[in-house]
């Protein structure tokens, strides 16, 4: 069973990751991946579940400023192994030791055969934004946030994880995020389970494979190639009051064609709400680009906030403020 990945000089684990025990699966991954960061990183101080650790920075002398014992931490628990450091000056070496430690992962090992490329679609063509219509819809917004809370579907939210179950059934493969993301990964739904509140980012598009190996001979963990078909289309205003944007989010269900009314509605837990669709139409697309909403979230390996997540960088909830089950 000993098979040679032409990647790597580790075997690949006899277990497959096909009918696993999350749990038994967990630690045992957790064991194998705390023995890996020892090996490249030395002697490492674990938090009492395992899944972190403090640790030397293996890029020490090239710090610039003062040594601290929290400086330099690992992070095992997500579906890439993630390694931060609170220096900028040693930032190579960690990215290099990180690349290191992802392509010897045994976790990615066991997914590398699963590698299914599919077409991603043309890019959309998108229209400028109209500046004329933004000012005459914001300009009438007040009051809409407070409005729009009285609206079913505010009330008795589900948490976190029975939503991701009723987003994503049958265990798909998602990409998902902590900290950055840069440190983007894929693994199964199940593989997160119980965790939906620690998460920050979230491809809303089920992935097709964990990864990919790319022409630049690297490991691509996000990338259209591995997306699946687009199952959600999300909408980010990023700027103005609550008010200008949920007007801008009403104006989208009510006025014009093709229009549609989110099934969630999530705060970034800084100052935007991210409105989730299953409706998939460009041309409504089209319509919420001319309306200010980010077009780089076209893009269909976008990374959104986690529904229900923390946001690392303030601690704040990424609050989930409305959803009607789409299903
Ligand atoms: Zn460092």
């Amino acid at each position: 069973m000993n098979e040679q990945n032409s990647f790597s000089p580790n075997p690949a684990p006899k277990q497959g990751l096909i009918n696993f025990d999350p749990i038994r699966e967990k630690s045992r991954l957790l064991k194998e991946r705390q023995t890996l960061c020892e090996s490249l990183l030395g002697p490492l101080c674990w938090n009492k579940e395992g899944t972190s650790a403090l640790g030397v920075c293996p890029g020490i002398e090239l710090h610039t400023t003062p040594d601290g014992p929290r400086d330099c931490i690992v992070y095992i628990d997500g579906p890439v192994i993630s390694l931060n450091c609170f220096h900028f000056s040693c930032q190579e070496e960690i990215e290099k030791i990180t690349a290191e430690l992802r392509d010897r992962d045994p976790l990615t090992l066991e997914e590398k055969l699963l590698q299914v490329p599919s077409p991603s679609g043309a890019r959309e063509k998108l229209p400028k934004q109209n500046r004329k219509l933004i000012e005459t819809i914001i300009s009438r917004a007040g009051g809409a946030f407070a409005r729009f809370l009285k609206a079913p579907g505010t009330r008795d939210i589900p948490d976190p994880e029975a939503i991701i179950d009723q987003l994503y059934p049958d265990n798909p493969w998602l990409c998902i995020a902590r900290i950055s993301p840069r440190d983007a990964g894929t693994t199964r739904r199940e593989n997160f389970r119980g965790s939906e509140r620690t998460w920050e980012w979230i491809v809303p598009n089920p992935m097709t494979a964990p990864r990919i190996w790319n022409r630049r001979g690297y490991w691509s963990y996000r990338c259209a190639e591995i997306c699946g078909p687009r199952k959600y289309r999300v909408l980010d205003f990023d700027s103005g009051s609550y008010d200008e944007q949920i007007a801008l989010i009403r104006y989208l269900a009510t006025k014009e064609v093709p229009r549609a009314w989110p099934f969630m509605i999530v705060e970034s837990g800084n100052r935007s709400l991210h409105a989730w669709y299953t409706f998939l139409d460009s041309d409504f697309f089209a319509r919420a680009v001319a309306l200010g909403a980010d077009r780089k979230t076209g893009d269909i390996a976008h990374l959104f906030r986690f529904p229900g997540g923390r946001r690392t960088n303030n601690g704040n909830e990424q609050k989930i403020i409305y959803y009607v089950n789409p299903q």
